[in-house]
């Protein structure tokens, strides 16, 4: 280790999305779209590339234009919210760091609750904060009272939430809804609703009427813009000139502002697919139910939770890991990428012949067990 790191760093690894993987295979391991943008979209938006974008001058660094269009998009469903109260960042990856820096970065903790987005956790400890873990029911509930207790034992600045949950595909009810309304103005709650488009359920009015709420959305997802890494955070303007201050001055290259106006311009186009994704998740989530040796949950989200069953495992004689670990890489195998994460596997919805071709390598791969 070099003498002038940070010793903690030693511990931590580089995120790898990947591991090395078959080609072709189905990449249904990182929720995002299976569809391309349209290629008139692409078309255009290389045109505006040559006539609009000048490569030797920084980007706007307000995110102006940016910001009213997504004020104006997050309107659409209920809120009041203007370009005020918007931050953008390259990716909400983004501004979940920033997040962690405007809140904990000295001696402040975060409450988490795994399964979960892995992300929190991860930037959390780069920046040396600590992380305080509560875990789920077995429903992917979360346990409230584990919670409760955790927040008197710790000096926690931010309860990160995903809504619905990655990877267990469940929002947020009533009653955690509640536990997080109750929470005291110091600590900050943060609704990841990178699956809103889905799910159709958002947190985003009351947020607007809390200092202590911020809900972060992706165009990585629905929007099928992962490539140009495009997140935002939706908060009272207080927090949200928070955020600015600790971001990097030109965190959005011009090209992917570009690509999130456009995308925002043609969204009845490119969401037109989400009743598609309804549909497969449909179809994909009574086909697993149909499997015997699966234990699988609802979905409000583009992506679907299993595990092996306890019938199965007892049969197999095998642990929950061995065996998940087992279907993992065969699927591998056979060109079929999904992601073995907290204790389950989590299936994106993909094209249709992707989930066909899914069904079929899971059904070979359970088959022979
Ligand atoms: C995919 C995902 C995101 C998106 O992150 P980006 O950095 O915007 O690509 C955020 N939160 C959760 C829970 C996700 O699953």
């Amino acid at each position: 280790m070099l003498p002038f790191l940070r010793p903690e760093l030693a511990a931590l690894k580089a995120y790898q999305p990947h591991p090395p993987i078959p080609e072709p295979y189905d990449q249904l391991d990182t929720n995002e779209s299976p569809i391309d943008l349209p290629d008139t979209l692409k078309a255009s938006l290389a045109k505006h590339y040559q006539q609009q974008i000048q490569a030797n001058r920084y980007p706007d660094g307000g995110h102006g234009a940016l910001k009213a269009a997504i004020a104006n998009y997050v309107a659409e469903a209920e809120a009041s919210v203007t370009a005020a109260n918007i931050s953008v960042g390259n990716g909400s990856d983004e501004l979940i760091r920033s997040i962690l820096i405007a809140t904990a970065i000295n001696n402040g903790s975060i409450l988490v609750a795994s399964p979960t987005f892995s992300m929190y956790g991860i930037l959390a400890q780069t920046l040396g904060i600590a992380v305080i873990d509560v875990g789920r029911q077995n429903n992917f509930q979360l346990d409230l009272d584990a919670a409760q207790t955790a927040l008197q034992e710790n000096s926690i600045r931010v309860v990160f939430m995903v809504h619905p949950n990655s990877p267990t595909a469940n929002p947020l009810t009533t009653a955690e809804i509640d536990w997080l309304r109750q929470l005291p103005e110091d600590i900050l709650v943060v609704i990841d609703e990178a699956y809103f488009e889905f799910s159709q359920q958002t947190l985003v009015q009351e947020s607007l009427n809390r200092s202590n709420w911020v809900v972060l959305r992706t165009f990585s997802k629905a929007f099928r813009l992962a490539a140009h890494r495009v997140g935002y955070a939706i908060a009272q303007p207080p927090l949200i000139n928070a955020l600015e201050k600790v971001r990097l001055p030109y965190n959005l290259p011009s090209f992917s502002q570009a690509a999130a106006l456009s995308a925002l311009e043609h969204r009845g186009q490119l969401l037109g697919t989400l009743e598609n994704t309804a549909t497969e998740r449909e179809t994909m989530a009574s086909w697993l139910a149909s499997q015997p040796t699966l234990q699988t949950w609802p979905s409000a989200s583009n992506f679907i939770y299993c595990r092996l069953s306890d019938k199965a495992l007892t049969t197999l004689g095998m642990s929950q890991a061995e065996g998940l670990h087992h279907v993992f890489t065969q699927l591998r195998q056979r060109g079929t990428l999904i992601r073995h994460t907290g204790g389950g596997l989590r299936i994106s919805l993909g094209t249709i012949e992707e989930n066909q071709r899914t069904q079929k390598h899971l059904e070979a791969v359970l088959t022979n067990l």
